[in-house]
């Protein structure tokens, strides 16, 4: 069984579920629905793919295993997504990051991290 998640590791997972949701809503992808991307985190309009996807991202957020020095993602010198999903982050952060920004919500470009 998963262990209660560290405080880091809960803002990282509402980071890519923000931005994950904002593709999602933006690309206006069919079947959207709420989905809860964890416990915690109130629930996001997700079409299924993207909620494999962002299930899979807090997976690995929350068995990262160089939890002791966290690295950003983008600067990891493992990268633990398999190729598929971590083209897919890439565009998802790329294109999400951008609409955060001309919405004004430059809290979230330090989070630009893939
Ligand atoms: S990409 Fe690197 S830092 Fe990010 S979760 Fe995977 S191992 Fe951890
Ligand atoms: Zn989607």
């Amino acid at each position: 069984m998963q262990n209660e998640p560290t405080a880091q590791q809960l803002k990282d997972i509402k980071i890519i579920a923000k931005f994950t949701e904002v593709w999602c809503v933006g690309q206006q992808h069919s079947g959207q629905q709420p989905v809860a991307a964890y416990p915690e985190l109130q629930p996001l309009t997700l079409c299924p793919d993207c909620a494999a996807f962002l299930d899979y991202a807090v997976k690995k957020r929350l068995n990262c295993p160089l939890e002791a020095e966290k690295p950003t993602c983008r600067r990891c010198r493992i990268h633990c997504y398999a190729p598929q999903q971590r083209a897919l982050v890439k565009q998802i952060m790329a294109w999400s990051g951008r609409k955060m920004i001309m919405r004004g919500r430059l809290d979230y470009l330090w989070h630009y991290f893939f």
